[in-house]
């Protein structure tokens, strides 16, 4: 029944620029992303984005900008 209300829905992969190959399903085929959840810096980076915040303020400090 859901078929009928969308019928290109298909199973399809998303291949992301880091390799990363997810199985989906889409009116779309053969996705290409250039970031996944497996490498997009919010999953892998967030101790880094954590630290950058933590020089960007000393930077701040250090030539007196606010
Ligand atoms: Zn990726």
């Amino acid at each position: 029944m859901r078929e009928k209300i969308h019928p290109n829905y298909e199973q399809t992969t998303i291949v992301c620029a880091c390799g990363n190959v997810i199985d989906t399903g889409s009116t779309k085929k053969d996705i290409k992303v250039e970031i996944c959840s497996k490498c997009h810096p919010f999953f892998t980076g967030v101790q880094r984005f954590v630290d950058a915040g933590g020089r960007v303020d000393r930077f701040k400090k250090k030539y007196g900008m606010q």
